[in-house]
């Protein structure tokens, strides 16, 4: 299934702000660059759905045949708590307050971020760069910029040059912000002592002594801007212009701004063809924010575990509904909504139990053979009308009743119907939409479960009648079937090895 038959994917431009056919520069090779996330805390459920909508965007790019690079950074240094440039690093921040060593913090969240990542069913990018790794490429990138004349020092601190670089270049393009206006709202902040105009940003800012993470640098010690390490990484990762970057909507400006200015001022290019924003969450309809007290995290939404939530969700219900929403939409949980989309779910996925086990009818109505074609073509043209998931999954519900007639022996479906839908949900549910089966990897869980309980019951018998050589052997021979039992206070428990 080449894509040259499938017809032109659009995708949303919100540079240009138009649905836009995509035409990569090198197909097909695709390079798509994320903003990852900054790792001080739990990710929250926000990060969770835009992760999810490049996903997707991932996921179907290969569908096509695409062979695509998939850059997502770690932010582990340079993200200031004022988001920009004033206050403590986020990292410091958590280590003092944790009394860990910031690469400690760092490496706890980044685990817990990939742990998250791997319950949605979120796949792993191509290349994962952090930006500690990347000091040189930054410090590198920094020099470049000083030698455009866009880039000075103050102090052991580098800015950017805001007003110079938007005399020539536009600057806030992305945004939609007009450098008059931000030059009339902007408030003096921190390094205003520094800085020639309040519009610019650190590319390098100097370290006190105690300041936790710093390097040497041309300028002495210091760190990273916040937003330089993405232009650094994606310029040495996908090349100077590359084919989309995505990241949340909060990351317009100023951080995406940044990022083209920055790489303008340095190489002389616009770095990206199609920038890509995913839209915000709301709780009830009110937006999600730790000071409203509606911020739950992915654990509290599975375990059901928060005032707001009368019981909890599954990984892939919680998928499921994300994906029922297109990612150019804001989304809005209620108990209500997240029930409908388990329900959805359910029915979805008992549609493919019965679809695996569907006979062809003896005497076929040729006419579902065209219907089933028609209805692949429509699927894939919702995907190729920028990520129309709810369109999507709309159409397989129409696949779902057709299944379901063909079960009661309404509708005759012929060999070749019957497969056509097979690789239609295979491909679309599982491979594009990235659901899983998880009903039924609970329920064999469960069972192993129960299994494991009855051995443990008979060992505990032989211990109680010193036949210790029986109750050794049923510890041995779970562990070789990568089954561990550990003795405590409370009983005997187990896990996987
Ligand atoms: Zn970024």
């Amino acid at each position: 299934m080449s894509h040259a038959q499938k017809g032109p994917l659009y995708l949303t431009n919100t540079l240009t702000r138009r649905k836009e056919e995509f035409i990569p520069l090198r197909p097909p090779h695709v390079g798509l660059y994320v903003c990852g996330p900054t790792v001080y805390s739990d990710v929250h459920l926000g990060n969770v759905r835009t992760f999810t909508t490049f996903d997707l965007l991932y996921r179907w790019l290969r569908h096509l045949g695409y062979t695509v690079r998939y850059v997502r950074n770690i932010t582990d240094v340079g993200h200031l708590v004022g988001d920009v440039d004033e206050g403590e690093d986020k990292i410091a921040k958590r280590a003092r307050l944790e009394q860990l060593e910031p690469m400690e913090i760092v490496q706890k969240y980044t685990n817990g971020f990939h742990d998250v990542m791997r319950l949605f069913n979120i796949l792993p990018p191509s290349i994962e760069p952090t930006a500690t790794g990347h000091l040189i490429e930054q410090i590198e990138m920094v020099k470049r910029i000083i030698d455009a004349g866009y880039g000075y020092e103050a102090n052991g601190s580098v800015y950017f040059d805001v007003p110079k670089f938007a005399e020539k270049h536009a600057y806030g393009e992305l945004s939609g912000r007009r450098i008059d206006e931000l030059q009339a709202n902007t408030r003096d902040t921190e390094g205003m002592d520094e800085k020639r105009s309040p519009l610019d940003f650190a590319i390098w800012k100097k370290a006190d002594p105690t300041h936790l993470m710093k390097w040497p640098s041309p300028w002495g010690e210091g760190f990273p801007g916040w937003h330089l390490e993405c232009s650094a990484m994606s310029t040495k990762y996908l090349g100077q212009t590359f084919d989309i970057h995505g990241g949340g909507m909060d990351l317009k400006f100023p951080h995406h701004e940044c990022e083209i200015a920055q790489s303008v001022a340095a190489d002389g290019h616009a770095p990206v063809r199609y920038w890509m924003h995913g839209n915000m969450l709301t709780v009830n309809g009110r937006k999600m924010a730790k000071s409203e007290g509606n911020g739950f995290t992915p654990e509290e939404l599975i375990t059901g575990n928060h005032k707001l939530l009368e019981k909890g969700y599954s990984a892939m219900t919680v998928r499921f509904f994300m994906l029922q929403c297109h990612y150019a939409s804001t989304l809005d949980f209620s108990n209500a909504a997240l029930q409908a989309a388990e329900k959805g779910l359910e029915r979805l996925m008992a549609a493919m139990d019965v679809l695996d086990k569907l006979k062809p009818a003896p005497a076929p109505d040729a006419a579902q053979d065209e219907a089933v074609k028609a209805l692949a073509q429509r699927c894939h043209e919702a995907m190729n009308d920028d990520l129309n998931s709810p369109v999507l999954i709309a159409e397989l519900f129409e696949g779902v009743r057709l299944i379901n007639s063909a079960n009661d022996g309404k509708v005759l479906l012929s060999a070749a119907a019957i497969s056509g839908l097979q690789e239609l949900f295979r491909a679309m549910v599982f491979d594009v939409l990235g659901l899983k089966r998880e009903a039924q990897a609970a329920a064999d869980d469960k069972a192993l479960d129960g299994l494991v309980q009855v051995f443990i019951q008979m060992r505990a018998e032989a211990k109680a009648r010193k036949d210790f050589a029986t109750s050794d052997r049923i510890r041995d021979q779970l562990a070789a079937m990568g089954i561990v039992l550990k003795d405590t206070k409370e009983g005997t428990t187990w896990q996987r090895a």
